[in-house]
């Protein structure tokens, strides 16, 4: 969904018959040249029929619409790649939890597969609080960090490069940046991916317990996960 579409998006247009497109709706027809060649028109099936009812007051205008369903409304919550949680891989697994440092400590978030380049979207709505380097002395990763009031939850992206400021509003499903290519930093074969914190209330929590699964099934980006 492209990020404006929701404030720039025309309401449903009335359906147009295809024999009456053509025909300037709001500009003024000679009534006595129209009345004349009606009868003729009357012949040419539905152009008779629109001139007839534009002389005609008293015919209603097609006020039938069709064919365009309204958009649905924007997510609550979005898959920030549209894909997997990362597999193990040889610098460990993606999930929430996942051991690292040799079991010293847990990960503390989920690890949203991503091919570098590739838009990475606002998985909340929410204010753009923070945008830093994910790595104290490297300034090659970035982050993304938003926070809903309202739903008391906060959540930083890594590894975006940014294409929004401080301060903007978003929703989710909003592109929020780029992601970047992890093979530079971790060159023994990292999935390459988005890392997702989130905090509901202050409290860490894991991210796909309330992100959406993926919304693509592409094999490639499913499947790079390794089972090691
Ligand atoms: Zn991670």
């Amino acid at each position: 969904m492209r990020s404006d579409c929701w404030a720039t998006r025309n309401p449903p247009h009335e359906h147009i018959p295809s024999c009456q497109a053509a025909r300037p709706r709001y500009s003024p027809r000679p009534r006595g040249a129209a009345a004349i060649s009606i009868a003729a028109f009357a012949l040419a099936g539905c152009v008779g029929a629109s001139m007839a009812a534009a002389l005609d007051t008293s015919a209603p205008e097609p006020t039938k619409v069709e064919g365009e369903a309204l958009a649905p409304p924007p997510p609550a919550l979005a898959n920030p790649t549209g894909h997997e949680v990362r597999g193990e891989d040889v610098y460990g697994a993606g999930a929430f939890g996942a051991s690292r440092g040799g079991g010293l400590r847990r990960h503390r978030g989920a690890d949203y597969i991503a091919e570098p380049g590739e838009i990475v979207r606002a998985p909340i709505p929410g204010i753009v609080q923070r945008i830093g380097f994910a790595y104290r002395g490297d300034e090659r990763y970035r982050y993304v960090e938003l926070s809903d009031a309202v739903a008391q939850r906060a959540v930083r992206v890594l590894y975006v490069g940014p294409l929004v400021e401080v301060g903007a509003v978003v929703r989710a499903g909003d592109p929020i940046g780029r992601a970047q290519d992890l093979s530079v930093r971790y060159p023994r074969g990292i999935t390459n991916h988005v890392h997702v914190e989130l905090k509901q209330r202050g409290v860490l929590g894991d991210p796909a317990s309330l992100l959406p699964a993926p919304a693509d099934d592409d094999a490639n980006l499913s499947h790079a996960r390794s089972t090691i």
